[in-house]
């Protein structure tokens, strides 16, 4: 079937097939496919809006939920061509920078194999996240350019006329099938300018930030650091939530309703502040249909929902009135009437929208003008509720709600990591590939020797699997039968790889007189730094410089190497993950939302090495004590420190002689001959004088703590297979069907 399909489309034998060509083929079956499989609209249907959908490559998903990976699999094999080589045909869609993109992308695919009417709304970027590349152990950054090549995206052919700073450009609706795992197909919605012109960007990711005609859409989150910057961020908001607006009374229109009545067709989910201008936006727009502003803003205030994502406040958009002024005049009188409507509710100063130095706050606008305001992990919402957003809290206790993130299995497991899968099938059958509760029935075979060697064995391949790949992309030879501990996530100084970094030096320093760690260790670690953020790139140049420094040494490279990925994105994670031994997840308590890494290394039988921050928590509960390294400070300490404003980093390091030793390390001879002397001194100075993220404190545990794991894994592997399992057996909590079924079932009623 598959193979005549195939022959037919590209119209010759598979064997004789360039990867280009099966690639094509594949993907008009995959359309066909996916489109025949169809889906009926009745009642209220989510439009889920986000800035970001990190929806990784496209194909071997769709196979895998069209089910036809296995027989494409085989045609392949037998035409001489590997499925592995065809993936890399694919360009990765990195429409996202980091966590919160996956979790939107992980969504649309619950959402449509659970057969639920839910369809994203977003932006075609033309580039997508930069791509990363190391010179001189630095990072440098260049247009990922991924709109070559056939494309999954198709022009709909409809248009939506919007208004910046008085103009009028013409935003163009692209539109990818989304295929459920056995279930219906959603759409992802993009909006593009025709006008955008590649040409413009000049050295790296430069670009003229005021030709908005030519640039709106032309990255990806383009850098904020100056004026013209943020403001390309809000013309670009505002073409999402306008053209998406638009898009959404048109369909429900369509469907039959009155707009009155709007709340039984559609609910919006507003993902992060990105997309908050979709409030005024749909009550400005109501008005135009001739409805007044407080019905407007109640119809509104049904139909949305929001999620918040961070308690950082510099990660909360507040915008100057006069930004807003000049780029959206339009919205400006609705946003000036739910500011006065808030000072009508309240008299506290501290919820308002606009504040006393004219700034807007979009998640204030969110709060009031939806009906529910959700965190992403329980100790998330219980801080949002107790503190960040306590004043909102005490007016609306009734719109406070939490859903843990999750991720989808399918990607996560059986796609990237199909020998696990089909293990796992083998002993329990295929059932938790749809209820992901399922994979509890894994903890029966907890004291199983067998099983317990085959799980070693999938985790041995998969580790040989990642240096293969590592070695062909950045030939960089790693030892699969080392630890392989892996930090992959953003570069954010309160994620703390910085932590890991002076764990590592430390490292260094034992071997070097003579205490051994347990095993050897190789430390992964996959991340990109904003362009604009100093501090992150610091900490990636001296994280590469130690690799240098630590290679460069025989005694020490016997026991130690350190790696760093390049371009980690989506792709690079689904081979990271299926290889870790240890997942590192260890940001200073009560900054971490959730994180969502945690789960996908959790899932595929790493164990966690972390703070009790975001889901970790959940983890620990899930797995219980004896199977997670829990180490560093909790939540209530780290707030009551910040509260107190007492923390002071020169005082640890002044007192500490293992913290002093790294700390100096970082700016050292060896360190400057190999690397940046003015990076690793900025570094150094940052540290001592600030560490904001407080990695001084928690130093000592997580060195005790890691060295336990690493003993534990050298010396029993029974039992550190077993934690392995029961990780995984214990997963099922975290599979984003269960967080979709909770936000329908509490927010969005669907159907
Ligand atoms: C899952 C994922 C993330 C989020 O990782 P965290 O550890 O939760 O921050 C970021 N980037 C990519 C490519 C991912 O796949």
């Amino acid at each position: 079937m598959m193979k005549t399909r195939l022959e037919a489309l590209c119209g010759k034998k598979i064997a004789e097939c360039s990867y280009e060509e099966i690639y094509e083929a594949l993907m008009k079956i995959v359309k066909e496919e996916s489109r025949s499989q169809g889906r009926k609209v009745e009642g209220r249907k989510l439009y889920y809006i986000s800035a970001e959908f990190l929806i990784g490559k496209l194909l071997g998903n769709n196979l895998i939920n069209l089910g036809l990976y296995d027989e494409t699999d085989k045609v392949l094999k037998e035409g001489g061509k590997s499925m592995a080589e065809l993936e890399e045909t694919e360009a990765e869609p990195s429409l996202g920078n980091g966590g919160l993109g996956r979790l939107a992308a992980c969504f649309l695919d619950s959402l449509a194999t659970l057969k639920l009417p839910g369809d994203g709304v977003g932006l075609r970027y033309h580039c997508g996240l930069f791509h990363q590349s190391f010179k001189n152990n630095l990072q440098s950054e260049s247009p990922d350019y991924w709109l070559n090549g056939a494309q999954w995206a198709e022009d709909t052919g409809k248009t939506y006329d919007v208004s910046l700073a008085g103009e009028t450009y013409r935003a163009r609706l692209y539109q990818i099938d989304v295929t459920g795992y056995g279930g219906q197909t959603n759409k992802l919605h993009l909006f593009d300018l025709d006008t955008v012109d590649e040409s413009i960007i000049t050295e790296g990711i430069r670009f003229d930030k005021t030709d908005i005609e030519k640039n709106l859409t032309l990255f990806l989150y383009p850098d904020d650091s100056d004026d013209a910057g943020r403001k390309l961020r809000v013309y670009q908001q505002y073409l999402m939530v306008s053209a998406g607006a638009q898009m959404i009374l048109e369909e429900c229109m369509e469907r039959g309703s009155n707009l009155h009545d709007l709340a039984d067709y559609a609910a919006v989910q507003i993902n992060d502040t990105h997309p908050s201008m979709v409030i005024p936006e749909l009550i400005r727009l109501l008005g135009e249909q001739g409805i007044a502003f407080e019905e407007a803003a109640e119809i509104v205030t049904n139909v949305c929902a929001y999620t918040n994502h961070t308690i950082l406040a510099e990660a909360l958009e507040k915008w100057p009135k006069e930004y807003l002024e000049e780029a959206v005049p339009q919205l400006m009188p609705v946003i000036r009437k739910l500011d006065e409507t808030v000072k009508e509710r309240t008299d506290d100063a501290g919820t308002a929208i606009i504040d006393e130095d004219g700034r807007v706050h979009m998640a204030h606008m969110d709060i009031h003008f939806t009906h529910s305001t959700n965190g992403v992990a329980a100790l998330h919402t219980e801080i949002l509720k107790d503190s960040e957003l306590n004043g909102f809290y005490k007016l609306y206790p009734e719109k406070f709600n939490n859903k843990t993130n999750g991720i989808t299995f399918r990607r996560w497991l059986l796609s990237c990591n199909r020998a696990l899968a089909g293990y796992i099938e083998s002993l329990i059958g295929p059932g938790f590939k749809k209820d992901a509760g399922e994979l509890k029935k894994l903890a029966a075979y907890a004291d199983n020797g067998e099983v317990l060697q085959n799980l070693t064995r999938i985790k041995a391949e998969n580790k040989k699997l990642l240096a293969k790949w590592l070695f062909k992309k950045q030939g960089i030879l790693i030892n699969p039968d080392s630890m392989f501990t892996i930090q992959s996530k953003r570069l954010h100084e309160y994620k703390r790889q910085q932590l890991n970094l002076l764990y590592l030096i430390h490292t260094y320093f034992e071997v070097k007189s003579g205490h051994l760690p347990a095993a050897p260790i190789t430390a992964v670690f996959g991340a990109k730094a904003a362009p604009a953020y100093t501090t992150a790139k610091n900490i990636i140049h001296a994280l590469l410089t130690l690799s240098k420094v630590v290679a460069d040494d025989p005694q020490v490279s016997k026991w130690l190497q350190i790696v760093m990925i390049e371009n980690y994105n989506v792709t690079a994670a689904e081979k990271m993950v299926p290889a870790c031994d240890l997942s590192e997840q260890i940001s200073l308590a009560s900054k971490e939302a959730s994180g969502t890494g945690n789960m996908k290394f959790m899932l595929n039988g790493a164990v966690t090495l972390g703070t009790l921050d975001g889901a970790n928590v959940e983890i620990q509960d899930c797995v219980g004590e004896d199977n997670i390294y829990i180490f560093g400070q909790n939540s209530v300490q780290v707030i009551r420190c910040y509260e107190r404003g007492d923390y002071c980093a020169r005082e640890w390091y002044e007192t500490d002689a293992n913290i002093r030793r790294a700390v100096d390390f970082i700016a050292g001879d060896l360190m400057q001959a190999a690397g940046d002397r003015e990076s690793l001194e900025s570094l150094k100075r940052e540290l001592i004088g600030k560490d904001w993220f407080q990695t001084f404190p928690d130093f000592n545990a997580y060195v005790v703590r890691k060295n336990q794991a690493i003993t534990d894994y050298a010396v029993n592997p029974e039992k550190w297979a077993r934690m392995a399992l029961m990780n995984i057996s214990q997963a099922g909590f975290f599979s984003s069907d269960r967080t979709i079924k909770e936000y329908n079932e509490d927010i969005w009623h669907l159907g």
